[in-house]
């Protein structure tokens, strides 16, 4: 039976990064993914700035087009932009970041054994893979959301939403119109929005909102595409997933075993990003499991102390957001649109301020649409 230090299961952004970051350190680390590499991943691609900050190396090589303009759209009929002096996200392909973000474990010292599901694990560190038993100090459970550690540890199904998405080629759309642009249309989906993301050679369009919206989302996504004049029977690659919402109440932390990322419920109610948060909850279980092997500490316990409140705050404000949308889409708009939450906006996704930071006057639009939400 292999042992290791740490068995970190799943290698998307936050097995990959939380793997790299404890080889780096010396751990003896394997990190496993069911999927062989490389791999695909329902996801727009989209890496804020305050994600690449957290990240602990460059992604540069995997980085497609770089977004200066926001557009936001209400309903396909009002429209509104602002181009930043520098770039606020970066666009990639999970396929080829989480191939990079797995290579750069490999590099730090990791083992990387893709094609091996994980078929069984329990807080005492004992994993289990067809046929195979596996033997760790710790692991962390970075298995997404469908992922079965979370599901292992009995937590209650989290609060989920929707999306469907897929790519359409620069030889059906036009470059000049979208390239080093976001696209964000407001109200277009309950409890969501609807976008269109540049990438190199292609856009991102997709659509996402509440649960109860799937059976749906293919209508909201025949509307997006004909509001842009997008040819719908050219959107290739088209899938669907889920968007964990359970966020900072769950306590992340059993026995030997950590949850990260999706597998922890942290994707953002509001905006639907959760690589941000699937790298900094990564970043913090990496270094309450070095405490726990350097016997600096007792247990993982760490973790959970520093989950809540990195995670809390700005949930609570993404779900009042979020439901300030749904009861007053036409005022939320306009609140968002205003040139002070502009600001505010670049300053939270460049990770300049956090969005929980909203005291004095350039936060009154989001004090607001705060209230609006309660
Ligand atoms: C349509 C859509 C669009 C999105 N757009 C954005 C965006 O633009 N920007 C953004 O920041 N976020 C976005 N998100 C959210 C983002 O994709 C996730 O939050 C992020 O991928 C979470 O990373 P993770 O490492 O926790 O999990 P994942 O990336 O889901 O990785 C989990 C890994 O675990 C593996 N795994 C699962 N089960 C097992 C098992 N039993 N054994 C072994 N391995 C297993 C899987 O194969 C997978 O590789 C989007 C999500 C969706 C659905």
């Amino acid at each position: 039976m292999a042992r290791y230090d740490v068995i970190v299961i799943g290698a998307g952004p936050a097995g990959s990064t939380t793997a790299y970051r404890l080889a780096r350190a010396g751990a003896r680390v394997c990190l496993m993914d069911r999927a062989r590499f490389p791999r695909d991943k329902p996801c727009g691609g989209g890496l804020t700035l305050r994600a690449v900050r957290e990240l602990p190396f460059s992604v540069e090589p995997v980085v497609e087009d770089r977004i200066e303009t926001i557009e936001l759209g209400f309903r396909y009929t009002r429209r509104w932009s602002r181009r930043a002096k520098q770039p606020l996200v970066l666009m990639t392909q999970r396929r080829r970041l989480d191939a990079f973000l797995a290579e750069q474990a490999v590099t730090a010292g990791a083992e990387f054994r893709d094609g091996s599901k994980v078929t069984a694990v329990d807080p005492s560190g004992r994993v289990a893979i067809d046929g195979e038993r596996l033997d760790a100090d710790v692991v962390v459970g970075a298995d997404g959301a469908n992922g079965i550690t979370a599901r292992s540890l009995g937590r209650p199904a989290p609060e989920h939403g929707v999306a469907l998405e897929g790519n359409v080629a620069y030889t059906h759309v036009s470059r000049e119109r979208f390239q080093g642009r976001a696209v964000a249309e407001l109200g277009a989906v309950p409890g969501g929005y609807a976008w269109v993301f540049p990438k190199g050679d292609h856009v991102n369009v997709g659509v996402g909102g509440w649960q109860s919206e799937g059976p749906r989302l293919r209508d909201h996504l025949r509307e997006l595409c004909a509001a842009f004049e997008i040819d719908e029977a050219e959107v290739r690659d088209l899938r669907g997933h889920r968007l964990p919402m359970r966020g900072a109440s769950m306590r992340p932390v059993e026995g030997r075993l950590l949850l990260v990322g999706d597998a922890a419920g942290l994707v953002d109610p509001l905006s639907g990003d959760g690589m941000y948060e699937a790298v900094f909850s990564g970043r913090l279980a990496a270094d309450a499991a070095l405490e726990f092997l350097h016997g600096r500490a007792r247990d993982l316990d760490a973790y959970a102390e520093r989950f809540a409140p990195a995670f809390a705050p700005l949930e609570s404000i993404s779900w009042r957001a979020k439901l300030a949308f749904e009861r007053f889409p036409h005022l939320a708009f306009r609140l968002a649109t205003t040139n002070v939450s502009w600001r505010l906006f670049q300053a939270v996704v460049r990770g300049d301020r956090r969005a929980s930071d909203t005291h004095g006057l350039r936060g009154a639009p989001l004090r607001v649409l705060q209230a609006l939400g309660v």
